[in-house]
């Protein structure tokens, strides 16, 4: 579980991956940010491509790069965008949930700079969750 300044950290980091965001088709900016286990923030944007199904959310294109960088648990995942009211795609919860089943994610889409942080359980977002457990193993 996330601090309260842990939380704004995250909060901060990925309002500033949003900005770094590529995406000329759709013009939806998503940042996001983790936090591992180990006290480490890291944070990413989506990056569309002209063939469009190609594009990779944040969360995904985040996690993979953690992962590939030996991160492999953690605390609390935090997704922004410039939309309204945004939460992760079914994609990106089961990306999220193989990492853990109590990370918690947390979204902000503030409007004139206002944000009002949502919380969720990854399990409240993806209920009956296919897990690296499922699987007979632990994932890592
Ligand atoms: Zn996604």
């Amino acid at each position: 579980m996330a601090t309260e300044n842990e939380l704004e950290l995250l909060l901060k980091a990925a309002h500033e991956a949003k900005e770094n965001s590529y995406s000329p088709y759709s013009k939806v900016k998503v940042g996001a940010a983790v936090l591992t286990q180990c006290g480490k923030i890291l944070s990413g944007a989506n990056v569309e491509c002209a063939s469009y199904g190609l594009g990779v959310c944040a969360e995904r294109g985040l996690l993979t790069h953690a992962a590939s960088r030996g991160f492999r648990s953690f605390k609390t995942i935090v997704v922004v965008s410039n939309l309204p009211e945004i939460t992760p795609c079914g994609a990106c919860r089961q990306f999220i949930v193989e990492f853990g089943t109590d990370i918690e994610v947390y979204t902000d889409c503030p409007v004139d700079g206002r944000g009002k942080p949502r919380k969720f359980g990854i399990l409240e977002l993806l209920p009956g969750a296919f897990t690296p457990r499922s699987l007979g193993t632990s994932g890592s």
